[in-house]
């Protein structure tokens, strides 16, 4: 277990030590008599916890913030603390957080029920302090580990599909899911198209400024893209310099003005650079292509008439806009 924290990055020994005090805990209990005595508890542990007095608030406010750990009593007056138990774990907002309940030591019922709804853990009232104390420490521990382990798991997922430098999905990314979205497009009868962008004399960028202005530029380039396509249109860094965008349900006409709309913003809006000047005018070539409904089309022959259509613009002088469809 402390070889999957190393090996995770994750500092076990950091997460035990500062997460216990600045961790946020919710006690929901209407007994004032015996929440005072528990806050009193644990305020070794924690000296920040929130009294909620009225159970049927306490959903809100547990979706609102994000709590570690939320201690529920199962001796409500007129409410049912498995039942918020229940409503915590079913809610997106809240069901990962920590739950502890109060449990009177002859109601095995109620003990049971919670245990199988998903509760943490359980303390037996009256309530024992070390005892107590040593469950939250343990479940905050516990919550912060999760928390820490899912955090590093959206990470890596993410730099599995996405390009470090521009953000945008990677050719893998691309690879893998391009058959898909085509199939289903086709499916549906709506037309899909391709661009296949790439910067005109851009070897050029890097040999008289250096590696990291051709960087910026990339940059750059990627967020132009961004900022002209729709949400539900793909953006991939395809190569280096060279990007591909796949806009949904736009047939080869509509592409070809999303294509110029971008080949003219690159020409009439110089690059933000860190040279002398400030500022890079560049420019960039585009190929278009569309999926053909008859005739057996498929991805690879998509992507090759892109390229192709890319590579008429580069000869015919750059900057340009072609399209074969
Ligand atoms: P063309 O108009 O024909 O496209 O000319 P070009 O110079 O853009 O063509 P070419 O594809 O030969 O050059 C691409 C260059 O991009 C070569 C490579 O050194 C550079 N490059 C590739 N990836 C990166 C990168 O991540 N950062 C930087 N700065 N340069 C890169
Ligand atoms: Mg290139
Ligand atoms: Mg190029």
């Amino acid at each position: 277990r402390g070889q999957t924290g190393i090996d995770l990055g994750i500092d076990l020994k950091n997460l035990s030590i500062s997460s216990l005090s600045e961790s946020k805990i919710m006690l929901v209990d209407d007994d004032s008599i015996q929440s005072r005595q528990l806050i009193e508890k644990l305020s070794s542990v924690n000296k920040r916890i929130k009294l909620i007095e009225k159970p049927q608030e306490a959903l809100d406010e547990a979706a609102k913030n994000s709590y570690d750990l939320i201690i529920v009593s199962t001796q409500l007056m007129d409410y049912d603390g498995l039942r918020l138990c229940s409503q915590l774990r079913s809610n997106e907002l809240t069901r990962n957080v920590s739950i502890i309940i109060l449990v009177d030591e002859d109601d095995t019922n109620s003990l049971i029920k919670g245990l199988e709804m998903g509760v943490n853990d359980y303390v037996i009232t009256p309530v024992d302090v070390n005892e107590l104390v040593a469950r939250v420490r343990t479940q905050i521990r516990r919550k912060r580990y999760q928390d820490a382990l899912r955090a590093n798991y959206k990470q890596s997922v993410s730099l599995a599909i996405t390009d470090g430098l521009t953000g945008l999905y990677n050719r893998r990314y691309m690879d893998t899911h391009l058959e898909n979205i085509v199939r289903e497009a086709n499916d549906n009868l709506r037309p899909i198209s391709v661009l296949m962008l790439d910067i005109d004399f851009f070897k050029k960028v890097n040999d008289t400024y250096g590696h990291h202005v051709g960087d910026e530029v990339i940059k750059e380039f990627a967020s132009r893209i961004v900022n002209t396509i729709r949400p539900s249109d793909l953006a991939v860094r395809y190569g280096g310099e060279e990007f591909v965008v796949i806009l949904h349900g736009t047939d080869a006409q509509n592409a070809a003005i999303a294509a110029e709309r971008i080949r003219a913003n690159v020409e009439n809006t110089p690059f933000k650079v860190s040279t002398a000047e400030g500022v890079l005018p560049k420019t960039v070539s585009i190929g278009v292509s569309s999926f053909r409904k008859e005739g057996g089309d498929n991805v690879e022959a998509l992507l090759k008439r892109a390229d192709d259509a890319l590579y008429v613009a580069k000869n015919g002088g750059r900057n340009k806009v072609e399209v074969i469809v």
